[in-house]
């Protein structure tokens, strides 16, 4: 039993069904009309679907319903009688009508609960819904931009598909360089209008080439993103990642370029970690250098990570050769600048003890899931 408050005086009292909350609390004085009333209650108890509550609404509220007959006694009443007569009658009709229409809401929630309990055991203990996470290289990624936007320097990006003179001329890579053979670059047909080949570039360089085209130095520049080379083997893949970094102002030198990459590394790895130079060439560079980073491992004593040579090799990187500043309109006796670069993959891999580059892109889950983010 429940109590809810009266429709009319808004009193709580008790209720045999919910629906039943549509009657008022005072049934009406005449006798017939409370019988009929009542007669009703009972039978729309017994109602149990739509079908049954449309056949009580024909039988009492219909054109020959026994409620709508009872209208008629109304021509015997006095004027007075007849009034009130009248109220009682519209009060009752109004009330058959609502405990109808709630009676229909009422079985429409039960068959509804009905169906849910048929497809639907709330004692059942589910799976936790499984999170994704961020891929390992993704990470990598973003842990990367993250220090060097620390260090002042902004994220730039260029298209993938390339001029070719953005990807090799501008960059000091003359027409018979190793790296512009067939072996080595996807060509993208056809070529430009202009005749140029277009190419899937092979390195994120060309971010600098655009960079400098398009403004004037001071240039403080993080290029990341999807490289393609024509390689496949356990320590390369046709698409890799690589970061790439520009510093152009006048006066800079390779200390800051060491300076820079030794914060950066120290800042990736979390400890403080020697970088060590090695000459040796890059077309767009000069004085080029090999860049390796002492052992974030074993600290220099030597692991099978460093291969026992407490030293990790991680890029290229020099001062920018004055063939590329004349390419993009800088004049080299006014300004000096550094680039360096090196794969995001092998980072991650570093980052995370991983052996196999392959790993990062097979997309198996099994070993994904071990790095959640
Ligand atoms: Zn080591």
């Amino acid at each position: 039993m429940r109590r809810w408050p009266c429709g009319g005086c808004r009193r709580l009292r008790v209720v045999g069904r919910v629906a039943e909350a549509a009657l008022l609390c005072s049934p009406p004085v005449d006798p017939r009309l409370r019988a009929e009333r009542e007669r009703f209650i009972e039978a729309a108890r017994k109602a149990d679907d739509d079908a049954a509550l449309y056949a009580l609404k024909v039988e009492f509220l219909g054109k020959k319903g026994s409620l709508s007959k009872l209208r008629s006694v109304m021509r015997d009443l006095s004027p007075a009688e007849r009034k009130a007569f009248g109220r009682d009658f519209n009060t009752v009709k109004d009330e058959i009508e609502a405990l109808i229409d709630a009676r229909r809401k009422e079985l429409a929630k039960r068959r509804r609960a009905e169906e849910l309990a048929r497809w639907e055991d709330v004692s059942v203990v589910l799976d936790p819904v499984p999170r994704g996470a961020l891929h390992i290289v993704t990470q990598t990624w973003r842990r990367l931009e993250r220090v060097f936007e620390n260090m002042g320097f902004t994220v730039h990006d260029g298209p993938h598909v390339e001029h070719g003179k953005t990807n090799f001329d501008d960059l000091n890579i003359p027409p018979d360089h190793p790296a512009r053979d067939m072996q080595d670059t996807f060509f993208v047909v056809p070529p430009t209008d202009d005749g140029w080949e277009r190419v899937l570039r092979t390195h994120t360089s060309p971010v600098q080439i655009r960079t400098m085209l398009a403004g004037p130095p001071p240039v403080r520049v993080v290029a990341l993103g999807q490289v393609y080379r024509r390689d496949d083997d356990a320590t390369h893949t046709p698409m890799f990642h690589q970061i790439e970094g520009l510093y152009v102002d006048r006066d800079v030198s390779m200390a800051d370029l060491k300076a820079t990459l030794y914060h950066f590394v120290s800042a990736v790895f979390e400890t403080d970690l020697d970088v060590r130079f090695r000459p040796s060439f890059f077309p767009f560079v000069e004085p080029g250098a090999e860049f390796d980073v002492r052992c974030p491992f074993c600290k220099g004593d030597g692991c099978s990570v460093c291969k026992r040579t407490g030293w990790i090799e991680l890029g290229g990187s020099g001062m920018v050769h004055p063939a590329v500043f004349e390419a993009v309109g800088y004049d080299p006796e006014e300004v000096s600048g550094w680039a360096f670069g090196f794969g995001i993959d092998r980072m991650a891999m570093l980052l995370h003890g991983v052996s196999d580059l392959r790993l990062l892109f097979d997309g198996d889950q099994r070993f994904l899931e071990q790095f959640p983010c």
